[in-house]
């Protein structure tokens, strides 16, 4: 990747972005070192105006900035950065440094996440490990909680018919990941559908 630092004495602005909520969580600047670091280690640092040097962010807080991937702009004097954060982003202990809501609805939300869960698998997710298990596992737990949903629909308990359809919906999205689709493109066929 090819970024233009001649601009504004060797630095530019770069935004952060939560990969999976899609929130704006801070920007900062990269001078050519930061961006090098950046890219090697897969944490972000920035040049830090105010202390003069690189900084790692999260280097005394913890809360570190994992990259998930590295946007230049149309003109590569910008970068988005997705991220994982690891804890809140602003020194104030908020989120964002920017008093701003997550931009995407809960289900694209938590789409992202199993998306992520599956391609960065780690031995404590549930997703991850349904996943290696094969297609057959996932549909087979599709079939099972919907088998339980039934279940519940005879009775007249509101709480455990919404925890079997909330079962039901979270393995069906896991199912749908794993044959490389988003509810958007069911919502897709719906909508034709719906035309007819
Ligand atoms: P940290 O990098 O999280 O260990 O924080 C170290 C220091 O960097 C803090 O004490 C603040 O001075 C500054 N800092 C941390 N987070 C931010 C931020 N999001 N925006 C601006 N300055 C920050
Ligand atoms: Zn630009
Ligand atoms: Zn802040
Ligand atoms: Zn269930």
């Amino acid at each position: 990747m090819k970024v233009d630092f001649s601009k504004n004495n060797g630095l530019i602005p770069v935004i952060i972005q939560n990969n999976e909520t899609q929130q704006v969580l801070m920007l900062g600047y990269m001078n050519e070192e930061a961006f090098q670091k950046t890219q090697k280690e897969n944490i972000v640092t920035f040049f830090s105006r105010s202390k003069n040097r690189l900084w790692t962010k999260g280097e005394t807080s913890r809360n570190f900035l994992k990259v998930v991937s590295i946007k230049e702009d149309c003109d590569q004097d910008a970068l988005l950065i997705q991220v994982i954060p690891n804890g809140p982003t602003c020194h104030n202990g908020t989120t964002s440094c920017f008093a701003t809501e997550p931009q995407i609805p809960f289900l694209n939300e938590l789409e992202n996440v199993i998306e992520n869960r599956i391609s960065n698998p780690s031995s404590e997710s549930y997703v991850a490990s349904l996943f290696q298990k094969g297609i057959n596992k996932m549909a087979q737990k599709v079939g099972e909680e919907a088998v339980e949903l039934v279940i519940e629909a005879k009775d007249d308990n509101q709480d455990l018919f919404i925890g079997e359809a909330a079962d039901l919906l979270f393995h069906y999205l896991i199912l749908l990941q794993a044959k490389n689709l988003k509810l958007n493109d069911i919502e897709q066929e719906l909508m034709r559908r719906m035309k007819k």
